[in-house]
C-alpha cells in the first residue's frame, strides 16, 4: 500500500478528517484538497471505500419493528423470578440426608468417648521453662553468697 508524503492516514487526527471527508462533513475548500490527495493516494482512497461501504450498509439495514410488549414481559419475567431463599430451601428439600446421618453420627459419638486433649509437648514445654527459671534463681542466689563470701 502506498502512502504519499503527508497522507492524512498517517495520524489520529488526519483519520478523523479522512473519517469526516466520508460522512459529507468537511467544507468545500477542505473536500477539494483532500480529494486531491484522494486521486493520488492508493491508501486513503481504500480508506474511504471501506468507510463508505459500511455507511451504504448501516444505511440499508432494517432493525425490524419495536416491540412494544418486550418492557413489560421482561420486568414479569424478573419478578416472578424465585429468591435466593426460595431457591436454597428447595433445593434443600430434595436433597437426601440419609448417607449424611451415620457419619454425623460416628463424628458425635467420637467428640462424645475421645475428648481432644492439648498436645503433651505444651506441656514439657511449660516445664521445660519453670526448670529453666529454677536453675537460673539457683545460680543468682549461688553468687549472691559467693559475692558475700568475698567481702
Ligand atoms: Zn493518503
Amino acid at each position: 500500500m502506498t502512502r504519499r508524503p503527508g497522507c492524512p492516514s498517517e495520524s489520529d487526527r488526519h483519520t478523523q478528517l479522512l473519517l469526516e471527508y466520508c460522512a459529507g462533513r468537511l467544507d468545500e475548500s477542505q473536500k477539494v484538497l483532500l480529494e486531491e490527495h484522494l486521486a493520488n493516494c492508493l491508501h486513503c482512497m481504500e480508506f474511504c471505500e471501506k468507510q463508505n461501504a459500511v455507511w451504504k450498509g448501516l444505511d440499508a439495514w432494517d432493525a425490524g419493528p419495536v416491540d412494544t410488549g418486550f418492557d413489560a414481559r421482561l420486568m414479569a419475567r424478573i419478578e416472578a423470578r424465585p429468591t435466593w431463599r426460595t431457591t436454597l430451601r428447595r433445593w434443600l428439600g430434595e436433597l437426601s440426608w440419609k448417607p449424611v446421618l451415620p457419619a454425623a453420627a460416628v463424628l458425635a459419638a467420637y467428640f462424645v468417648v475421645v475428648t481432644p486433649q492439648p498436645p503433651p509437648q505444651q506441656q514439657l514445654v511449660a516445664g521445660a521453662d519453670v526448670q529453666e527459671v529454677e536453675q537460673t534463681l539457683q545460680d543468682l542466689e549461688m553468687l549472691q553468697q559467693l559475692k558475700l563470701s568475698v567481702k
